[in-house]
């Protein structure tokens, strides 16, 4: 991947001395998709939190990004977009609640095309300037409700939610094409379930890959 420009490249807490140091500690925990690393290590997540928390945008944890959502730990985007690529590469990839666009720059270099939905616009409009910042043109955001997908653009090779439904939508898993797959947490607060859906000639295959917490899947948009 190319470097940064200069004014993304961060200093001291967000340098890229401290991007490669949080790669090393992914690889350390069990991840080892070199294209997924590679990414991570050159996407500036400083830039995707408040410039308060830009000092702990290096962190492995979930950090807040205002009206009561979080930026995903890298730990967990990093494992839920190696779990999509293992299939081979993607074309199209539909992924539920946009949030800071964080997820979505680490998948755009890893797709063809990235179609976002997120319920809350000025988290979407916020997103919308990042990745226009880091110049990634094959995203495209929406605001609406992702429980009902983004049909005109499906079937998708891979879907990923980023927000937690008690159950899985049956409109993500129309829309997802034949061999494609599905990853997301379900469950309640507390309890939920990272899995994957793998759409077969059989059906649909289910596979648990770890306890996770993340916000809510609502309803509706705001
Ligand atoms: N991928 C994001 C994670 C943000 S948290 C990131 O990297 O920062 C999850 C996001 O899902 C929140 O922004 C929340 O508003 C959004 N969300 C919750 N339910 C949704 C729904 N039904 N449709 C679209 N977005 C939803």
């Amino acid at each position: 991947m190319k470097r940064l420009p200069e004014h993304l490249q961060g200093i001291g807490m967000t340098s890229q001395r401290t991007r490669d140091r949080l790669v090393q500690r992914l690889q350390e925990e069990g991840i080892h998709n070199l294209q997924v690393l590679d990414v991570m290590r050159h996407t500036p997540r400083h830039i995707f939190v408040d410039e308060a928390l830009a000092s702990r945008a290096y962190e492995d944890t979930a950090l807040p990004i205002g009206h009561g959502q979080t930026i995903s730990q890298p730990y967990v985007v990093a494992r839920m977009t190696a779990a999509l690529l293992e299939s081979g590469p993607l074309d199209r990839v539909l992924e539920v609640g946009t949030g800071s666009g964080y997820q979505a720059a680490i998948i755009a270099p890893l797709a063809g095309e990235v179609y976002s939905v997120e319920r809350i616009r000025p988290l979407l409009e916020q997103a919308r300037r990042r990745l226009a910042e880091l110049q990634l043109r094959n995203v495209r955001l929406k605001h609406s409700d992702g429980s009902w997908g983004w049909p005109e653009f499906a079937p998708y090779d891979a879907i990923i939610a980023t927000a937690a439904p008690e159950q899985v939508p049956e409109a993500l898993l129309q829309q997802l094409a034949p061999g494609g797959r599905l990853v997301m947490p379900v469950g309640p607060q507390g309890v939920q379930e990272l899995v994957l859906l793998t759409r077969t000639a059989e059906g649909i295959e289910r596979q648990v890959l770890d306890r996770v917490s993340f916000v809510p899947m609502l309803g509706g948009t705001r």
